[in-house]
């Protein structure tokens, strides 16, 4: 099995379909299939076979999907990273991989030229006409190189928050599992067209959008970059009926002015950071149509729960684990919890990666016990709906007691000027953290209103003695709060009891 033979089978079911389209231009499922059989032999010309790595460096473009299947049917290992990495981090991640090749976009032409300076790789740059071109001299290569499903199909860079990428494994089976989960649970058809909002070279755009699109004979509409006024008037002109975003996606659709029905959307997904819940509702009133909330992470290709229609649901939750993959609560000894008390999340199933890249021990610790560890914390309840409360590095200790931030934030969106907020600890000389916020808001507020909100909310030990305002919080370019970004200016500091 190889991811791309997915490719192929949809180009003979779905020939003619339209399968991608950027603005006015599309390409269909057979013109897919040819131009990535053509980079294939483009590939094999330059001496690249199964298991090189080759990395691409594409913007939501319809051609980040031909080389991808392109790399993939020859058997080589697709590293896709963000075009908007700098120099540094490129030599970084390619020394780390040992690519052979980058396929980047023009615009990124100076800081791969010079990121590849010292490394191995060698790169070709994508103008799309060009690119068309170069692709019409080259003969396409049909056969799809067969693969086991343990081989390696990506290797996907993730910084999350923490600064420090690891390279991760994806296997053929895991993504492909992951896709038709994904396009199943959604009853993905011919009908529908998927947003192409997320980047595709993270893997909730790689799998949830074109994965699963693929395989299902979709159509995907590809945005290079998310602007809330543009994602509108796509959704609207391409009839779109599946969006899949982060938070911060529907926070900004939120703020557009005029628009107030998207009834055309038949499900819109959250994922990759939490969804606070008067958010959600706030969406669903607006626009009329219905958000789920799913929970994954690049090591698990990445869905592993997620909340479905109806009573499948859950606001708040992150839904319960999807078809063939369990997910438990542990303490730090690895042992199960009871419902309902807070620990560790672990993942098992054929989602999980087969590793961290050139890193065994990493790979044992992640892996321990046959269980992926998240680092996430959460709770699951009687009915198996699982709750996150926080990433265990954000956990918030002040003078013993502990704080999830996610408790609090929550508690901060429901006052109605409060746009985006986040908790974090701050260093405190007698208590070790204290608790405090950033906050962006729609409309005037003193923090002292905020302080008080939430007072009466929580107990007294969890709210923030500290608020402060931003513009918009940092979010890294698949929707997750950059927390050590963030510090309270001294101004704002207002130690209080
Ligand atoms: P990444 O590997 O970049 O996909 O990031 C995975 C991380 O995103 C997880 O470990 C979670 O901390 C976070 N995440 C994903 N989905 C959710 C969700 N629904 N709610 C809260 N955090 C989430």
């Amino acid at each position: 099995m190889n991811l791309a033979d997915r490719l192929r089978t949809a180009a003979g079911r779905f020939g003619g379909r339209t399968v991608l389209t950027l603005d006015r231009t599309g390409l269909s499922y057979r013109a897919l299939d040819a131009m990535s059989a053509r980079v294939g032999e483009l590939l094999r010309r330059r001496g690249i076979g199964r298991g090189d790595r080759v990395a691409i460096m594409l913007p939501n473009v319809p051609e980040f999907a031909v080389v991808y299947y392109g790399a993939l049917r020859i058997g080589a290992v697709v590293v896709p990273l963000d075009p908007l990495l700098k120099r540094r981090e490129i030599a970084a991640y390619l020394g780390d991989c040992a690519a052979r090749l980058v396929i980047a976009w023009h615009a990124c032409a100076e800081a791969v030229e010079a990121g590849t300076a010292g490394t191995c790789a060698d790169y070709l740059f994508v103008v799309p006409e060009e690119f068309r071109r170069l692709l019409r001299g080259v003969p396409p290569e049909d056969a799809v190189v067969p693969m086991a499903g343990g081989e390696t199909a990506v290797i996907l860079y993730s910084a999350g928050t923490t600064g420090r990428a690891k390279g991760i494994e994806l296997s053929h089976a895991n993504l492909d599992v992951n896709a038709a989960t994904v396009a199943r649970m959604h009853a993905l058809g011919v009908d529908d067209v998927v947003l192409g909002a997320l980047p595709l070279y993270h893997a909730f755009g790689q799998t949830c959008a074109l994965n699963a699109a693929v395989r299902a004979g979709a159509r995907l509409t590809l945005l290079p970059r998310f602007e809330p006024g543009r994602a509108l008037e796509v959704i609207r002109r391409d009839g779109v009926t599946v969006f899949q975003g982060v938070p911060a996606m529907y926070i900004a659709l939120l703020d557009q002015p005029g628009v107030s029905d998207l009834s055309m959307l038949r499900i819109c997904v959250s994922g990759g950071a939490a969804m606070p819940v008067d958010v959600l509702r706030a969406y669903e009133t607006r626009f009329g149509c219905r958000i789920v909330e799913g929970y994954g992470l690049s090591e698990t290709s990445p869905v592993s729960a997620a909340n479905r229609a109806g009573a499948g649901r859950r606001p708040g939750s992150i839904g319960r684990p999807v078809r063939d993959v369990r997910m438990r609560v542990v303490d730090e000894r690895d042992r199960e919890v009871p419902p309902g008390e807070i620990g560790e999340i672990v993942v098992r199933g054929p989602n999980v990666m087969k590793g961290y890249w050139n890193d065994p021990e990493g790979t044992a610790e992640a892996l321990r016990g046959g269980w992926f560890h998240t680092g996430d914390l959460g709770r699951v309840d009687g009915d198996g709906f699982f709750f996150l409360v926080g990433r265990r590095r954000d956990v918030i200790i002040r003078g013993g007691y502990t704080v999830y931030p996610r408790e609090v934030e929550e508690v901060l969106y429901e006052h109605p000027a409060v746009r985006q907020a986040a908790v974090v600890g701050v260093p405190h000389p007698e208590l070790g953290e204290e608790v405090a916020a950033a906050v962006a808001v729609r409309a005037e507020v003193p923090p002292d209103e905020l302080r008080a909100f939430v007072k009466e909310r929580v107990a007294a030990y969890k709210y923030p003695r500290r608020v402060w305002f931003v513009d918009e919080l940092p979010t890294s370019p698949t929707g997750k709060v950059i927390k050590r970004a963030l510090e309270p200016p001294a101004a704002a500091a207002r130690p209080r009891g």
